[in-house]
């Protein structure tokens, strides 16, 4: 059996990838999401022709053979594009199998806690904390992140909404309650100088748990420095990082307590298992970056559902997004928790009226 045929349906935030095997099986995954029809490109130029005629269950050694024949092209698209090779692959296997991917991991399908994800920074705090409390009546999230300092910052400690974050986090604290875990998201804004600060006047105080990016991602010692130094309020971040030698090094010199890989982003399962594994003899938790919406939150579930070294919570984001009606079944959140679908494979379909109005392209073996 190898691989037939590699297909891509595409829009702007999202890119499906079908493949087809000699023996008819078929598998669906997903390119990562936004300027997907970019990492469509790549992917038939860069990732398809690595794979195409090969035995499609052999998903390390093809997963590695891309990235090293690409070595002049590191991360970033490649990944992404390689990400839709990947999940397609663990797709095919399940259905072939007749399992869904969590079981072929090793783990059994379960529901998993949400953590409530907010997107904005615009929202007043009133406001943030109005919904936040809102939600947790209604949809039983125990656990909510909020994000704090500015988008534009990125080591500069410029504030674009000053006295913001003091405002906002104990004001949410406060609706919220003391039952609910907060955490907080900085999106690399803060030198580690500032970002100790934040840590120690405004998070520890809080009860924060989870304070991820606060310093740019790519500045590792900064990161570090601040992980070291905050004894109260764990340090979390990798969602960005894609090179796996870079997480050994992340691991290795303590530069988070939890590590956040992206399933698209870092290149599919095969990939972040490896991460987990990595944070794992490190006695580190995973909590893997799932903000996106689509068939990232799936993959992420199940993959959560087959680590041992899985944090509490699994992030969901709480906005209106694009990917509404997408999936089949749909990702809902009750009493605080997501069911892993239990179809073989991902256990999920797109909507065909989606792919009618998505730009195609194919790539065949010879
Ligand atoms: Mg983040």
């Amino acid at each position: 059996m190898e691989i037939e045929r590699l297909e891509t349906f595409s829009k702007r935030n999202v890119s499906f990838v079908r493949v087809h095997t000699s023996d008819g099986d078929v598998g669906l995954g997903q390119i990562a999401p936004y300027n997907a029809d970019i990492s469509a490109q790549v992917f038939h130029r860069q990732v398809t022709p690595h794979a195409l005629g090969r035995n499609p269950l052999e998903i390390g050694a093809l997963v590695d053979d891309v990235v090293e024949a690409e070595y002049k092209f590191p991360w970033s698209y490649v990944c992404r594009a390689l990400a839709g090779l990947d999940t397609a692959l663990w797709d095919l296997r399940g259905k072939r199998q007749g399992e869904p991917v969590v079981s072929l991991l090793g783990g059994t399908p379960t529901s998993h806690a949400a953590y409530g994800s907010s997107m904005q920074r615009e929202i007043e705090p009133a406001d943030e904390a109005e919904r936040l409390a809102r939600l947790h009546d209604e949809r039983g999230y125990d656990a909510f992140k909020i994000r704090i300092g500015s988008w534009d910052s990125k080591g500069d400690d410029e504030d674009q909404w000053p006295g913001r974050t003091e405002e906002l986090v104990p004001t949410v604290r406060e609706a919220i309650g003391d039952d609910v875990e907060l955490f907080v998201d900085a999106n690399s804004a803060y030198t580690p100088e500032r970002a100790i600060e934040v840590g120690e006047e405004i998070l520890a105080p809080n009860d924060v748990v989870h304070y991820e990016e606060p310093c740019p991602y790519w500045e590792l010692e900064w990161t570090a420095e601040v992980t070291e130094t905050l004894e109260d309020v764990p340090v979390t971040g990798g969602e960005q990082d894609t090179d796996l030698a870079q997480w050994r090094r992340m691991v290795e010199m303590n530069a988070v307590d939890v590590v956040q890989p992206d399933v698209c982003y870092v290149g599919g399962i095969e990939r972040t298992l490896r991460v987990a594994k990595l944070a794992a003899d490190a006695g580190l938790p995973c909590v893997p970056h799932s903000a996106n919406h689509s068939m990232v939150t799936v993959f992420t579930l199940h993959l959560l559902g087959a680590i041992d070294n899985a944090g509490p919570y699994f992030e969901f984001s709480i906005e209106d997004h694009w990917a509404e009606g997408l999936l089949e079944p749909e990702l809902v959140v009750e009493d605080g928790e997501v069911e892993v679908p239990i179809g073989p494979g991902w256990g999920v379909e797109v909507d065909p009226d989606w792919f009618d109005t998505a730009e195609y392209a194919v790539s065949e073996a010879d």
